[in-house]
């Protein structure tokens, strides 16, 4: 495992840009390699959106069975959890917003965006069932995958997954969605990123921050937290008069917060238009995943109204009445702990008599591409196979003994019928399996709806490493385009 890294790494050319740039620690004899990155990452970081893909849709030939295989052992939203506290947990740490959408059960791999599809999300979340051993498996984010698969996690439905318990579904999560990120295996036992399952993992290593951070740098701060500024206290809370329209309205949107504890205050005097009603609400429906907190207060600090949700994205609001003209109020803005203490938000005030819109997500679409292949990561270029559906990415392994790269395939399992041997025990099979499959010859496309008879073809093909310069060059426009890091928008 460790040499396999270390080969994949040492084959790549070495790379400029910060963003691949990783530290890596000398020893005296062996050299540590940490994290590694995909060279593989959304245009947007404004808005990476993922969702639960219903079951039945058509994942590589077989129907995915999501929703039967979890609500088998749990209430919908008690697994859903766990992917939610996944992707908050990167959110915390890196400067991009997520956001759960819905999805219309679209098969994997249908033509549409590579990102910004209004169908589903970017990273779409299915289940299938799968060689034994594997626990889940990620395509790569565009531009290596280039339609509307990249980034998509599929599950197999045939592991015994667990809340707290092997196979701790948010330990998975928390590891897929890095991948989807454009995380690479991590040498790192501790790290959430390490290429095979071995125990619990709920919470970020120091590694996988870094390596996350590496990609998109570290959780944003807005117009109010940055320059110089800062609206963190009461004393210096934002004034937000001049954000007033003739219709009493004012909406802030592409606010954040990036910062353990952190609150931002903002300030508002009623303008004299006013009908007698102030509402306030904070929105990360459609923004983020972050929980919000909400509190109005009198300039002494006089508590006049306080809300929160613990809901993963979520609009709240506090309706005041009785205000006139010139009174001035103050709005206190924090993530709740209970949920997502951190993400996008937006906030909409309303003196006026009309019902306020909410804030519109950031522009975020980018068409189909061809895909690049390739990647720069120890992936290694490898071909991720899903039923008969074929794209660059890699498997979750049960555990390294079972999850060699180089071992040999298994005897070809024939699918077992949708909802059939969803409690077979992953852990017990001997049976290793690589995720290598054919190359394919275009972007894999899904089956036919019936084609549900596919064997899981499993040929090791690990030399298929194509140049990164395609990667390069989309990397370089993007960022021309001020769509990376940080400051994208
Ligand atoms: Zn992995």
């Amino acid at each position: 495992m460790l040499t396999d890294v270390i080969r994949s790494r040492s084959s790549r050319k070495p790379a400029a840009p910060k963003r691949r740039a990783r530290p890596r620690i000398e020893g005296l004899e062996d050299r540590l390699v940490l994290y590694s990155t995909l060279g593989a990452q959304w245009p947007y970081a404004s808005r990476i959106t993922y969702s639960f893909v219903p079951d039945g849709a058509n994942i590589g030939g077989y129907s995915s069975s999501l929703f039967a295989t979890l609500n088998a052992k749990y209430a919908t939203a008690t697994w859903q959890l766990q992917f939610q506290k996944a992707a908050a947990a990167w959110q915390a740490v890196a400067g991009i917003n997520l956001c759960q959408v819905g999805d219309d059960g679209s098969a994997l791999g249908v033509n549409g965006n590579q990102q910004g599809d209004p169908r589903f999300g970017d990273i779409r979340i299915s289940a299938i069932p799968q060689a034994s051993g594997t626990l889940a498996v990620c395509l790569t984010p565009p531009p290596v995958n280039g339609g509307t698969d990249a980034g998509d996690i599929i599950l197999n439905s045939t592991s015994n997954w667990g809340v707290n318990t092997s196979y701790d579904l948010e330990t998975v999560a928390i590891h897929e969605i890095g991948h989807a990120l454009g995380l690479g295996h991590s040498a790192i036992q501790a790290a959430c990123l390490y290429a095979y399952y071995n125990g619990t993992k709920q919470s970020l290593n120091t590694d996988d921050v870094n390596g996350i951070q590496s990609i998109w740098g570290p959780a944003r701060s807005d117009i109010f937290n940055s320059n110089g500024q800062s609206n963190g206290l009461n004393t210096t809370a934002a004034n937000l008069n001049g954000y007033i329209g003739s219709n009493g309205q004012a909406a802030i949107p592409n606010l954040t917060i990036g910062k353990t504890g952190q609150s931002e205050w903002f300030s508002v005097t009623v303008p004299s238009t006013t009908t007698g009603t102030f509402v306030a609400r904070v929105q990360s429906t459609g923004l983020s995943i972050l929980s919000p907190k909400l509190q109005v207060l009198t300039p002494s600090l006089s508590l006049l109204g306080s809300v929160a949700s613990a809901n993963f994205g979520d609009t709240v609001g506090i309706t005041l009445t009785g205000v006139t003209a010139g009174t001035t109020y103050l709005i206190r803005v924090a993530g709740n702990t209970a949920g997502s203490a951190f993400g996008g938000y937006g906030l909409l005030l309303n003196f006026g008599s009309a019902t306020q819109p909410l804030i519109s997500p950031p522009y975020t679409a980018v068409a189909e591409q061809a895909d690049l292949g390739g990647g720069s990561s120890s992936m290694e270029a490898e071909t991720a196979t899903v039923g008969d559906y074929t794209a660059q990415g890699d498997a979750l392994e049960a555990s390294e003994l079972r999850g060699r790269r180089d071992a040999p395939p298994p005897p070809a399992a024939g699918p077992s019928a949708p909802g059939q041997g969803s409690t077979s025990a992953a852990a017990i099979d001997p049976g290793p399996w690589s995720s290598h499959g054919p190359a394919k010859p275009n972007r894999g496309r899904p089956a036919s709806a019936g084609a549900s008879t596919a064997a899981i073809p499993a040929v090791h093909q690990p030399n298929r490493r194509p140049s990164h310069k395609a990667i390069d060059a989309a990397i370089a426009s993007w960022k021309a385009r001020g769509l990376l890091g940080p400051s994208g928008s």
